[in-house]
């Protein structure tokens, strides 16, 4: 079995904190082991980011992308072998995964115009002889905490940037799925990247809380629960750092009547029961507007009978399992308690049984209508593969849905009626809008941000995070000698 180390200035280091499994989610078995890193181990991290931390701040920016331009190279050239990491260990299919490698080559592919994007302005007679211009440093020591759902992808938004500008990385992944990680890190140091300047951290809930305190770390970013990227961002804001976290979801697709019903009840199966509803931008709400909804329950009823439940590594399974024992039980017991308070289950696979691996963590795709507003079913992410579909006679009032739901990271319309969208995109509640797209994550150019609980800061990752990752210096200079003291503050 495979024994998962952490990355501490270019090398693999063997822990001697506690062990932890890690669990293929198709078997129930362990595929490999995980050690959280003891007070030394993560101190041996912070040590090796900080020494290195002057010498590539000092790289030429050029240099810098230089080496993420091999980086991505790396990344594709081993595509397959990341992919095959990420399904050992999360449980999403192969295809999924490759994916996901692809996604996060995207954010490497942005950071490699740091050359371009990295600078600060400059203005000329801002005072007499006077010029002043700001310019944009490094911020020193970064922490990327990453949860199970996007191993590759969401650390590789945070660093990528990160990296390019100039800091060094110190990277905790979620122990579910780690081994990704490692490989990432080692392909970044095949690409060129100086020792200590990239290193993975395993370990839980007390790593991450010395890692945010130690005097070292500077910046901090947090993507997972709701519930923990709040606690991050208290704690790190309480430390003095400069801290963005990214949390949960539950994004709503309203469905104007105009909309093809084929169309929709193809995307919202996808959105919703792809990866298992492990995406913090899938669907899992959708909003029906008018007299449609009878048929699009139907159609998306069809398709999620007939979606094929397996293991990520089987040829043909098109949703996997989810990613842990206590995941299965909080969906399952969720769909209950929402059916025992009313909700009709129009399709209901969450006790699904996949022949050859009745250990595996399963639920398949489930839909529920008629889930009261307050039901936990509705107010709750429930991260898995249920789609709760509420039925409304105008905009006005999914919008309000949408209002008054406490997270807001994604929503979508479909509809070809342009003033419908126009309301749409003016007034919904959320960082991520999609018009006929069901998983409207921006790409790697724009920005990952989302409103409410889904997330706490004012940065986003990916493009965004260029301001997050420097701090701007204002240089105001003049070169003429003046001679005569003044003991006013005089307006230029
Ligand atoms: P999680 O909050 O359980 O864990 C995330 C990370 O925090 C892991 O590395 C974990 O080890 C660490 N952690 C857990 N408890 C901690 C604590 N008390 N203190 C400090 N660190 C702690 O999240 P998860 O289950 O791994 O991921 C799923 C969640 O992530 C979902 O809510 C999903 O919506 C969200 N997510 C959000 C986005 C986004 O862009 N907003 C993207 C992906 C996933």
């Amino acid at each position: 079995m495979r024994s998962i180390p952490h990355w501490i200035n270019g090398a693999k280091v063997s822990g001697s904190g506690d062990s932890i499994d890690v669990l293929d989610p198709a078997t129930d078995r362990p595929v490999a082991t995980v050690d959280a890193a003891d007070p030394a181990t993560v101190d041996a991290a912070l040590a090796a980011a900080a020494a290195a931390f002057d010498g590539w701040a000092l790289t030429p920016l050029s240099k810098r992308a230089a080496v993420l331009y091999r980086f991505r190279d790396l990344m594709i050239e081993h595509r397959t072998e990341l992919a095959a990491l990420i399904t050992a260990e999360h449980g999403k299919t192969l295809d999924d995964a490759a994916g996901e490698v692809g996604r996060a080559v995207d954010s490497i592919e942005l950071a490699c115009g740091g050359p371009a994007l990295v600078h600060g302005r400059t203005s000329l007679q801002t005072g007499p002889n006077i010029d002043t211009k700001s310019v944009l440093h490094p911020v020193g020591v970064c922490l990327g905490i990453t949860p199970f759902n996007f191993p590759a992808m969401m650390g590789l938004m945070m660093a990528s940037v990160a990296l390019a500008a100039g800091n060094c990385f110190i990277w905790k992944p979620s122990e579910q799925d780690p081994g990704v990680c490692i490989r990432i890190a080692e392909l970044l140091t095949e690409a060129g990247l100086p020792d200590g300047v990239m290193n993975v951290v395993n370990g839980r809930q007390e790593t991450v809380e010395q890692l945010i305190d130690d005097p070292r770390t500077q910046a901090v970013s947090f993507v997972g629960s709701s519930r923990v990227a709040q606690q991050v961002y208290a704690r790190a804001a309480a430390a003095g750092k400069r801290v963005q976290t990214f949390g949960g979801a539950k994004n709503h697709m309203v469905v104007m009547p105009d909309a093809d019903t084929e169309v929709v009840a193809d995307q919202l199966a996808s959105s919703a029961f792809g990866a298992a509803g492990q995406r913090c931008m899938a669907i899992s709400v959708a909003v029906i507007v008018g007299p449609t909804a009878e048929p699009i329950l139907e159609k998306v009823a069809e398709r999620a009978n007939r979606i094929r439940v397996g293991a990520g590594i089987t040829d043909g399974t098109e949703v996997g399992p989810v990613v842990s024992r206590a995941a299965q039980e909080r969906i399952r017991s969720s769909v209950k308690a929402a059916i025992a308070d009313g909700a009709r289950a129009v399709v209901d696979r969450s006790t699904v049984q996949v022949p050859d691996f009745e250990d595996g963590y399963f639920v398949g795709p489930t839909v529920l209508t008629d889930v009261a507003l307050t039901s936990p079913a509705y107010q709750e992410e429930l991260f898995g593969p249920v789609l709760v579909v509420h039925r409304v006679d105008t905009l006005d009032e999914a919008l309000e849905l949408i209002k008054n739901h406490q997270y807001g990271n994604g929503a979508s319309i479909f509809t070809q009626d342009g003033a419908a969208v126009a309301a749409f995109e003016h007034r919904v509640s959320a960082g991520m809008v999609g018009v006929n797209v069901a998983i409207p994550v921006p790409v790697a150019a724009y920005a990952v941000q989302g409103w409410k609980s889904s997330a706490f800061g004012d940065t986003g990752l990916n493009n965004a995070s260029w301001s997050f990752y420097t701090r701007p210096k204002y240089i105001t200079s003049r070169w003429d000698s003046v001679s005569g003291t003044d003991f006013g503050f005089r307006p230029n």
